[in-house]
């Protein structure tokens, strides 16, 4: 799932504003205990979006585990239940407590003896499922209807088995009126036309065990486009009279779906791979088993798309039919074995897609939303059972920090193994529940890595560390010195991190690596070199989840802007020379790069560098360079020259942007950086 439309960087509100996850006298939430093991779930549904009311039964069929069976308990929300009978059509004592549905069986059962269990049941649902319709603000809405189940609140639309740790085949048979579709889970079996009550009934099954919160139902008026990715067909549906948006938006899913199918060893797993987009959706995107269901938001035009690319809301979720749907964590505490695979895949698909520079600077903006909330909320293990609801859960923790430390496993691991690994998983847990551990062994078995101290620290314990690095050149002994410091406090939960680092050397005609083991709180590392380098680098390619000051010369952020190999070391000399304020060398360089450098990330920083060093020359440089630019190196300029205080020249640019970028996020960016000149003509630009 993901609630932000624009990607997986949601910044989620935490549970407290207290700077701490949870008070201290939080007990924990384990896996709930399981009496039965539900084995086949048919909704019979009638949904009457006028009346926005859903009727009908649930069908259970379930078998205990233990000998002794007297009574079920279901999980519902505000449903009126009109009766309960067995598969003899035997009326059964019922009675519903609170979100307890406690149904008595006439005979105890024994483990493994199966039954059914038929409830029939109306509900006006508020949770769970949503009726979308024309109002007097809105009176082109579309009605629509749509479901949100995770974490647990399709108990609201039917009654159920309502928690993750069990997985059961589905069936959903709806009825609905005439005009409308109604896609769910699995394949189609069945469409039938009742011309006389002016209705049409859609049976769905789901033939492979998913959980209840997977479970989902799209109802309306759609435009359709279905592409085949190698058999599997994969299919958009948006409000009818949308449809015109369709290709922008979707049609790099089959590459993604055949990206996915290749890593992971598992072609993609489902019969389908059905994605919806619906108006009011309280998330960005929800991964139902082969139905994700999208917020409307994520349809764009020419105009936000070189600022907004639905790939990485799309990857997410598709990534999820894997990390998720085919595997499931088996409680919400185990909740970044969903999570972060689903925003790491997004990143790998990046990375396939557009390239490792691309992939760099994507990698570093999730992590951005887990060091914000670090910083300004709290630092927690990804892993943990203290929570207070389970949503709480979905932060930046789970999602973002979770992300990147799949990322740096990889980097432990390296490529080959790392892939290994993931197959191996893949393949070992398929249709099951896991716990974090299942994943660690996983991964042990395939590749013969001890990875215990990994988890130990990245998923058990919280924060980051926080080094402080320097080096200077011992020219009798032909050695760099390197100090490396953990500066961050070790307390509480956080530890003093283990890690292998890579440190780069580069001289005027060579450059090289050196691995070295980074496990107390300060270390002197001496490298052999033949001469001084010009730069050395802690952590070249910004693998770790970190937090890195190095204080370096300005003649070597100067060489490292214009000589280093890696984006991520021409962006760091970008921002370091950001701090020599007022400096023409530094002005001049970085509107060099600005013209000349290849990527535009590097580009990008080096416009918020040419804001900081404020010069006259530096704004100079950003008025020259906008010509041409890439819209993200666009929005970039626009908001340093905001940095330039009641400058009548940046004053002039940014107006004009305003109006004519033609783009819409840098227009929004110009306007926002019109506010933050405080010029005195500012206020008339933009209204
Ligand atoms: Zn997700």
């Amino acid at each position: 799932m993901t609630d932000d439309v624009e990607s997986c960087r949601g910044q989620r509100m935490g549970a407290f504003g207290d700077r701490t996850f949870v008070p201290p006298e939080t007990s924990e939430q384990w896996a709930r205990e399981r009496t039965f093991a539900l084995q086949h779930l048919r909704l019979d549904l009638v949904v009457d979006d006028e009346a926005k009311k859903v009727s009908g039964t649930a069908t259970h069929r379930l078998a205990p585990i233990n000998d002794g069976l007297k009574e079920i308990v279901l999980d519902l929300d505000n449903l009126r239940i009109r009766g309960v009978k067995d598969e003899a059509g035997k009326a059964l004592e019922f009675e519903t407590h609170g979100e307890e549905l406690t149904i008595r069986l006439p005979r105890a059962r024994k483990a493994g003896e199966a039954f059914e269990l038929r409830v029939r049941y109306e509900a006006t649902p508020t949770k769970g499922l949503f009726f979308v319709a024309p109002d007097k603000a809105y009176p082109k809405k579309p009605r629509i209807v749509w479901t949100q189940g995770e974490e647990m609140d399709n108990r609201s639309w039917f009654p159920s088995y309502d928690y993750p740790n069990q997985k059961f085949t589905t069936e959903v048979v709806v009825t609905v009126k005439e005009a409308y579709r109604a896609v769910s889970n699995g394949r189609l079996v069945s469409e039938k036309h009742d011309p006389k009550k002016g209705t049409r009934t859609f049976h769905w099954i789901q033939d492979k065990p998913h959980p209840n919160y997977l479970i989902a139902l799209v109802v309306g008026e759609w435009d359709t486009k279905e592409w085949d990715a190698d058999g599997i067909p994969v299919q958009a549906y948006v409000p009818k009279g949308y449809g015109k948006y369709i290709d922008l938006c979707f049609s790099r899913v089959p590459a993604m779906v055949k990206f996915f199918g290749r890593v992971t060893g598992l072609r993609y797993p489902w019969g389908k791979y059905a994605q919806a987009c619906v108006p009011d959706f309280t998330f960005g995107g929800m991964e139902n088993t082969s139905i994700t269901i999208l917020h409307e938001y994520c349809l764009t035009d020419e105009h936000a798309y070189p600022d907004y690319s639905s790939d990485s809301l799309l990857s997410h979720e598709l990534a999820h039919q894997w990390f998720g749907d085919w595997l499931t964590c088996k409680s919400w505490g185990h909740l970044w074995l969903n999570e972060s695979f689903a925003d790491y895949f997004e990143c790998l698909w990046w990375e396939d897609h557009f390239g490792k520079d691309e992939f760099i600077v994507h990698l570093e903006e999730v992590r951005e939303g887990y060091y914000e909330e670090a910083e300004k909320k709290y630092k927690r293990p990804i892993v943990t059972h203290k929570f207070v609801d389970a949503e709480d859960m979905l932060d930046n923790h789970t999602y973002n920090k979770g992300c990147g430390v799949l990322h740096m496993l990889r980097t432990v691991l390296g490529d080959d193994l790392w892939w290994k690994g993931i197959r191996h998983y893949v393949k070992k847990v398929g249709l099951q529940n896991v716990e974090t551990t299942d994943f660690r062994v996983a991964l042990e078995e395939a590749t013969g890595k001890s990875l215990a101290w990994f988890f130990d620290e990245w998923l058990y314990h919280a924060g980051h560390p926080e080094f402080e690095v320097s080096w200077s050149w011992d020219d009798r002994a032909k050695q760099v010195e390197v100090k490396v410091k953990q500066t961050h406090e070790v307390k509480d939960a956080v530890p003093l991190f283990r890690m292998p680092v890579e440190l780069e050397f580069a001289t005027d005609d060579r450059v090289w690596r050196e691995t070295v083991q980074v496990d107390r709180a300060e270390h002197t590392f001496r490298i052999a070199s033949r001469e001084r380098p010009r730069t050395v680098l802690f952590d070249p390619d910004g693998n770790l989840i970190k937090k890195l000051t190095f204080k370096k010369e300005k003649e070597e952020l100067l060489w490292q802007l214009a000589h280093a190999n890696g984006v991520w070391a021409r962006m760091e000399a970008a921002a370091g020379l950001g701090r020599f304020v007022g400096d023409a060398a530094a002005a001049q360089a970085l509107g060099k790069a600005l013209s000349k450098d290849p990527f535009w990330g590097v580009r990008r920083a080096t416009a918020a560098g040419l804001g900081e060093v404020g010069t006259t020359a530096a704004r100079d440089v950003l008025l020259a360079s906008l010509k041409g630019q890439d819209s993200r190196v666009r929005r970039g300029i626009y908001a340093a020259l905001g940095k330039f205080r009641k400058d009548d020249e940046a004053f002039k640019a940014l107006s004009k942007a305003y109006l004519e970028d033609g783009t819409y996020a840098p227009m929004a960016q110009a306007a926002q950086a019109l506010a933050e000149t405080r010029h005195p003509g500012a206020f008339d630009a933009i209204a």
